[in-house]
């Protein structure tokens, strides 16, 4: 067995702990395995293991992976999640070749996106991402606005609105670790109780994805843990 397939049965049984231990189904919880920076080698033997949705987080390096799959593998059927900050110049390509878009924390940006959704694709499936620990250097919307745009963005016609995504700062203090984790649930249960139909909270990584899953992450976003240290630092 390879060291990635290994590592994705370790992380399904962690999921599934706990899920359960939070008194939740073990399917409650899906994994993205966050591929940036891995070579299209490492997303096959994933893929291989049955893993099919996977996260970028670099538009020029997502694409140039996305299409020689495409080529080389057309009977697999990936799930491609854009995570990364996103510049308007890239929205276009972002809008043509993934499936799901994590990090919208604009109007600007979300409008875009759904003027650019090639009509042949079915909605582009959005979570807006949010600035949970007031970071001033972070991407996100405030969780004050996030009602806000949550308006602007359901009401556009190429996009469908699933959901909320944050990347709180690391605490290594697990009582500290679970409040920008808990103050998403609460934003998320907000926004379904005034009637939006949302189905992803998407927070959780390698470091703290059992806290995240105890609050109520559905989805959790792992590179690390699956695919081994990244040999050089993210650029965000
Ligand atoms: C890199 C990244 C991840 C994965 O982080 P790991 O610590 O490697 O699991 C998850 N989400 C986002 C937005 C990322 O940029």
């Amino acid at each position: 067995m390879t060291d990635i397939t290994n590592h994705l049965q370790t992380i399904t049984k962690n999921i599934e702990a706990a899920a359960s231990k939070a008194n939740r189904g073990p399917h409650t919880v899906h994994l993205l395995a966050v591929s940036k920076t891995r070579p299209p080698e490492d997303i096959l033997e994933a893929a291989e293991a049955g893993q099919l949705a996977f996260g970028e987080n670099y538009e020029q390096e997502a694409v140039s992976k996305i299409e020689s799959i495409r080529q080389s593998r057309p009977d697999l059927k990936l799930e491609w999640h854009f995570i990364g900050p996103i510049q308007s110049n890239k929205t276009r390509s972002i809008a043509e070749h993934f499936d799901w878009v994590h990090s919208v924390d604009r109007e600007k940006i979300a409008r875009r996106l759904s003027e650019q959704r090639p009509e042949n694709l079915p909605p582009l499936n959005v979570c807006l991402q949010v600035n949970i620990s007031k970071e001033k250097t972070k991407s996100g919307v405030l969780p004050e606005e996030v009602s806000v745009l949550a308006k602007a963005v359901s009401a556009m016609p190429n996009l469908r609105l699933r959901g909320l995504m944050a990347i709180p700062e690391p605490e290594s203090d697990p009582v500290k670790q679970r409040e920008p984790f808990s103050a998403m649930k609460t934003l998320f249960d907000q926004l379904v109780q005034s009637g939006y139909d949302l189905d992803t909270l998407s927070m959780g990584m390698s470091d703290d994805m059992e806290t995240a899953i105890q609050e109520g992450a559905t989805t959790v976003r792992i590179g690390t843990a699956i695919f081994g240290k990244r040999s050089y630092p993210d650029k965000q």
